[in-house]
């Protein structure tokens, strides 16, 4: 086994070559938008059938749309509001995307909110029970009924989407650094506990400032033109679901270099 370091250092410079996903099904939970979106985009771009999962169902067509149009394997669409959903719409998704494809080669959990950011004293219940279950408890749950997917698969690859505030907490980051400490521990046990008896592999994928919706309500001062587009810092998550990440598991890696 690599040590991270290097591990992290190969995600980043991975250039992959045409292809590389082609045969495989992954899923994209916030496929409509930011980074989920490109990660849909990339990871059709290079051969995989996308299933779209996601809550704003125009924004799902748009993309399912863009993969048409570019000639690419066809994608399906799997609405799903992590908000709300209870066990029988995610038993549902499950059975119909074993019914459809067989399997499930990759799975990105990508989709989160930020909720507020306010100090822990006046953080409002009503949003850490929100923010804690769409961004971690939503991840289990999805987890859990798809992995007869991933045991259907000959290489499947999990990735949970993590942040800088999952790993060291600031100040007001409230419900949202609590869930991705969670989704770094989901990702852990999820790792360990498949380790050694089994063909998926379990990531944390820690994305770095990016241009996006999220980004510009957590930080609204900020010039956008300062942070990278979600189109370039793709690379680890097509290396993390293709074949050059194959043996990787239990690692948390950043998409961007850590600075300093
Ligand atoms: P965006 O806000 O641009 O996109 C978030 C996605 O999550 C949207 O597609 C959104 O769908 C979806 N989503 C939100 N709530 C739900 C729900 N209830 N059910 C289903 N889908 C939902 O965020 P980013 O692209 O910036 O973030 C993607 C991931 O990267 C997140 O996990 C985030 O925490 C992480 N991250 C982002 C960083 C950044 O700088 N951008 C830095 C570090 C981590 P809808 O279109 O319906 O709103």
């Amino acid at each position: 086994m690599q040590s991270p370091p290097d591990v992290g250092a190969q995600a980043r410079a991975y250039v992959p070559t045409a292809g590389s996903l082609a045969g495989r099904v992954v899923a994209v939970t916030g496929a409509g938008d930011g980074i989920g979106r490109a990660v849909a985009l990339a990871a059709a771009a290079q051969g995989a059938e996308l299933v779209l999962i996601g809550r704003t169902v125009r924004r799902l067509e748009a993309v399912h749309a863009e993969i048409a149009a570019l000639g690419l394997a066809e994608a399906s669409i799997a609405p799903l509001d992590l908000e709300r959903a209870l066990a029988p719409e995610y038993e549902t998704l499950a059975a119909a995307l074993l019914a459809r494809y067989g399997r499930l080669d990759g799975l990105v959990h990508n989709a989160a909110v930020l909720g507020p950011l306010a100090p822990l004293e006046h953080y409002p219940m009503a949003d850490w029970h929100r923010v804690l279950h769409v961004n971690a408890t939503a991840a289990f749950a999805l987890t859990q009924v798809l992995l007869p997917a991933l045991r259907a698969a000959a290489d499947a690859s999990v990735i949970f989407t993590t942040s800088s505030v999952g790993r060291h907490a600031r100040p007001f980051w409230g419900a949202y650094a609590v869930s991705k400490f969670a989704v770094e521990a989901l990702s852990q046990l999820l790792a360990a506990e498949l380790g050694g008896h089994s063909q998926i592999r379990v990531n944390a994928l820690n994305p770095g400032a990016t241009r996006t919706r999220m980004r510009r309500q957590a930080y609204p001062a900020e010039a956008p033109e300062s942070l990278p587009e979600p189109a370039a810092i793709v690379s680890p998550y097509l290396w993390l679901l293709g074949p050059a990440g194959r043996g990787v598991s239990g690692q948390s890696l950043d998409c961007q270099a850590p600075v300093g």
